[in-house]
C-alpha cells in the first residue's frame, strides 16, 4: 500500500483513510476501526460508523458461522482445526468472540487463553477477542458491525464464537448464516448447560472429542441428538439439522463438518432462504438499534436521572405506587 509504519501507527485517521485501508485489506486499520467501534466515546463510534457506511458496498459476501458450546467443549481447538483445513482452499478467516462473562470480570473466558496459535500467525486470519466491559446489547450490535467491516476487508469466512449458555446466542442468531452447536459425548445437554432454545436454533450439531469412528460414547450421543432433534419442530427452510461427531484434536471428521457447512450454504442459496434470512436480519437490526438508542437516550437524560431518584424515594416511603412512579419518569423528559 506504500504506507510507512508511522503512518499506520498514527491514531487519528479520518474515516476516509480508514475505509480506504480496509478496502485495501489492511488489518491494522481494520483493527483500529474496530477499536473505535468498541470505544465508549461517542465521537469514536461515529468515526467507525462513518467508515462502515463508506465500505458497506463491499460487505455481505462472507459465510457467517456461529460456533457455540460450553467452556471446554473445544471451540477454539475446533476453529483452529477447521480453519487450518479451509485456509488450504485459499479462504480468508475472521474469528470474533462474544463472551458475556467478560462484562463482570473484565477478563474473558474466551480471551484469556493463548488460543488458536497456528491461526494467529497466519496472514489470512484475523482474530478479535471479546471486548470487555460493554453491555451485552452493545457487544452484539458492535459484533454485527465488526462482521461487516471484516467482510469489507476481504474476509470470506467469519466465525463468531459464543459460550452457549445464555442470552447472547439469541442475538448472535440474528447475525449469522449457519449455527453450529458443539457438544461433548457422554453428557446430557442439561449437564452441559445448553438451553433447549439454543438446541432448537442449531443447524448443525457436532459432538466433539470423538477421536475416531469407533468412539462408542460419541456414536451414542450422535443418535441421541438425532432423535432429540427429530422431536423438535421443523424449521421454515425445511433443513433438517445434521448431527455428526468429530475430533478437533485429531482432526477426525473435520472435513466432513466443513462439507456439511457448505451443503447447508448451498441448500439455503438454492432455495433463496439465504437472502430472505439476511433481509430479515437487517430489519431486525433496524428495530434493535432504534430500541437501544431510545433506551440509551432516555436513561442518559439528566431530567430522567433526577426524576428516577426522586420517585424511587417516594415509592419507598409509600407515597406513590411503582406504576405512578414510572408514569412520572416517562413524562419527565418532555
Ligand atoms: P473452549 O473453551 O470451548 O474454547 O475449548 P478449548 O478449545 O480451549 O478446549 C478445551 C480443552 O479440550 C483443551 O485442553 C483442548 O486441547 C481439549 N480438546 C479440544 N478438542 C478436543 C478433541 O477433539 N479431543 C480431545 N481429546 N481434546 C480436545
Amino acid at each position: 500500500m506504500g504506507l510507512n509504519k508511522n503512518y499506520l501507527k498514527r491514531k487519528t485517521h479520518t474515516a476516509e483513510e480508514l475505509a480506504k485501508g480496509i478496502l485495501g485489506s489492511n488489518n491494522i486499520l481494520l483493527s483500529q476501526t474496530i477499536t473505535l467501534l468498541e470505544s465508549t466515546k461517542k465521537e469514536d463510534n461515529n468515526i467507525a460508523r462513518k467508515v462502515l457506511e463508506l465500505v458497506l458496498y463491499k460487505t455481505g459476501n462472507a459465510i457467517r458461522i456461529g460456533i457455540t458450546g460450553v467452556p471446554g467443549v473445544g471451540k477454539s481447538t475446533f476453529i483452529e482445526s477447521i480453519g487450518k483445513l479451509i485456509l488450504k482452499e485459499n479462504r480468508k478467516i475472521a474469528v470474533l468472540a462474544i463472551d458475556p462473562s467478560s462484562q463482570k470480570s473484565k477478563g474473558s473466558i474466551l480471551g484469556d487463553k493463548t488460543r488458536m496459535e497456528d491461526l494467529t500467525s497466519n496472514k489470512n486470519v484475523f482474530i478479535r477477542p471479546s471486548p470487555a466491559g460493554i453491555e451485552l446489547g452493545g457487544v452484539n450490535r458492535k459484533t454485527r458491525e465488526t462482521i461487516l467491516l471484516c467482510e469489507a476487508c476481504g474476509y470470506d469466512t467469519i466465525f463468531i464464537e459464543t459460550v452457549g449458555v445464555g442470552q447472547s446466542e439469541i442475538s448472535v442468531h440474528s447475525m449469522i448464516d449457519c449455527f453450529l452447536l458443539l457438544m461433548l459425548p457422554g453428557a446430557g445437554d442439561e449437564l452441559q448447560g445448553i438451553k433447549r432454545g439454543i438446541m432448537e436454533m442449531a443447524d448443525i450439531v457436532v459432538i466433539n472429542k470423538a477421536e475416531d469412528e469407533k468412539d462408542l460414547k460419541a456414536n451414542r450421543a450422535v443418535s441421541n441428538y438425532k432423535n432429540a432433534l427429530h422431536l423438535m419442530p421443523t424449521t421454515n427452510s425445511g433443513w433438517i439439522p445434521k448431527v455428526l461427531s468429530c475430533s478437533a484434536l485429531t482432526t477426525y471428521n473435520i472435513n466432513e463438518v466443513w462439507k456439511i457447512i457448505l451443503e447447508f450454504e448451498n441448500y439455503n442459496k438454492v432455495n433463496n432462504i439465504w437472502n430472505i434470512k439476511r433481509n430479515n436480519q437487517s430489519t431486525y437490526w433496524i428495530k434493535e438499534t432504534i430500541n437501544q438508542t431510545l433506551y440509551d437516550n432516555f436513561y442518559n437524560n439528566i431530567k430522567v436521572k433526577q426524576s428516577i431518584k426522586k420517585v424511587e424515594q417516594q415509592v419507598l416511603e409509600g407515597k406513590i405506587s411503582s406504576f405512578k412512579a414510572a408514569e412520572i419518569v416517562l413524562n419527565s423528559k418532555k
